[in-house]
């Protein structure tokens, strides 16, 4: 099922059936919450496994399944299952997988519901976790517990400040220490990075972003090997988060473009950080692709691209960068990431917003920050558009400071 050839041949043709059923091109959408069987023996067939063929809509549905074979080539995996969202891929894995007196070992950058899953919520089934900062490999392989630690939770690149997990170091801690590795890897997307060839037993995507691409459904995915994979299935037919099949058909034809968006995703990045770095009024630029950012050297390792995310410090107060937000025509306000409508948003005041301002400083969420999604626009367009709204700030009070270390104040964010 081509899961050898190029991830553009992968994206379109990957997972297919060449004929489908009516001969139809596309994979129809099977609207059914039940299947019929023709007898008695059918039943019997299907469940003493002699034949495979569909039950009951929450153990599974042919346009979902269409689905998940394409994620399966994109990922280079043996098989993948698809979800409602990415935490309903998230908690459906965990909840499979981990037995109570067990612990889990997770980067602290991870996504904010993830953390909340793994750090407290899974404490009440008697689950423990510990968190390490990222790229902290020391403190990631201190933290197993032997015989306790079942599974090794990381992300990358992560937001909103792009770190970049060395994934095959991690593999390879995990593989030593008899823990399994599941990284999300909803970020870069199979285009850039394929965590299952690094070293990891399982990759997980929020496809509501680039798998999907068009900000208009939502699902996630786990892939794996076929063992590992079945297990979670079977799991998700208990929990029931399984995602519908208009979705899925959404799902499907988005991914057909993946390899054409993503790429045009990460050269417009790349363009913007670079025009941001070198603007007066940005303080600093958050992209993987620059040789200015911490992981750039582990990027290049293990991404074939840098993605198409890219964070900066506007320099000036919370206000001044609402201001600035506000002013952008291009890029739309709102949460998510990864479709072909540019997103923008104030991390301070969107995924951070019920944190006082000393609360993000300590967790390093500058008041300045920007989060930028970049979508498919023309980057000429893009580059206008933010320098227009740049250029609408008030100039900045210097009060005779001098401008480096003012500035290094406002910033109020950790080296990440
Ligand atoms: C959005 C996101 C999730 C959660 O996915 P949903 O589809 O919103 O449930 C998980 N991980 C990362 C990195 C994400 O960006």
């Amino acid at each position: 099922m081509l899961t050898d050839a190029r991830l553009a041949s992968r994206a379109v043709h990957g997972g297919d059936r060449r004929r489908k059923p009516e001969s139809s091109l596309t994979e129809p959408i099977v609207c059914a919450a039940t299947y019929t069987f023709e007898n008695a023996a059918e039943i019997a067939d299907h469940f003493e496994g002699r034949i495979s063929r569909e039950e009951y809509g929450r153990y599974g549905n042919p346009t979902v399944r269409a689905a998940e074979r394409k994620v399966a080539a994109l990922d280079g995996a043996e098989d993948a299952v698809l979800f409602g969202s990415g935490m309903a891929a998230v908690s459906t894995c965990l909840l499979a997988i981990l037995r109570s007196g067990q612990h889990v070992v997770m980067t602290s950058d991870c996504y904010r519901r993830t953390r909340q899953l793994v750090a407290s919520a899974l404490a009440r089934f008697g689950i423990d976790a510990t968190l390490v900062p990222p790229g902290d490999l020391d403190a990631l392989e201190a933290a197993i517990v032997p015989g306790r630690t079942r599974l090794l939770v990381t992300e990358s690149p992560t937001n909103p400040y792009l770190r970049v997990a060395d994934i095959p170091a991690i593999g390879r801690i995990a593989k030593r220490r008899g823990v399994k590795l599941l990284v999300d890897s909803t970020f870069p997307t199979p285009v850039n990075q394929r965590p299952l060839e690094l070293g990891a037993d399982l990759v997980l995507h929020s496809a509501t972003k680039y798998l999907g691409g068009h900000n208009d459904l939502l699902a996630g995915s786990l892939s794996g090997s076929a063992a590992l994979v079945s297990a979670i299935r079977d799991f998700r037919g208990v929990l029931g988060t399984i995602l519908d099949p208009h979705s899925a058909y959404l799902l499907l034809r988005g991914m057909k473009t993946l390899a054409l968006r993503v790429e045009k995703q990460n050269a417009t990045a790349l363009e913007v950080a670079r025009y941001l770095e070198s603007h007066p009024r940005v303080l600093r630029v958050f992209y993987p692709g620059l040789a200015s950012h911490p992981d750039h050297e582990v990027a290049r390792a293990q991404m074939s691209g840098f993605g198409g995310v890219v964070s900066f410090v506007v320099d000036g107060s919370l206000e001044d960068v609402s201001r600035f937000v506000d002013a952008t025509e291009v890029p739309l306000l709102a949460p998510s990431l990864g479709g072909v409508e540019s997103l923008i948003e104030q991390p301070a005041l969107m995924s951070f917003y019920e944190l006082t301002k000393e609360e993000r400083a300590a967790i390093g969420i500058a008041e300045g920050l920007v989060r930028l999604s970049v979508g498919i626009e023309d980057a000429e367009d893009l580059i206008a558009d933010l320098g227009q709204a740049l250029e609408s700030l008030s100039p900045l009070e210097r009060h005779g400071e001098d401008r480096d270390s003012g500035a290094r104040a406002r910033l109020g964010v950790h080296e990440p």
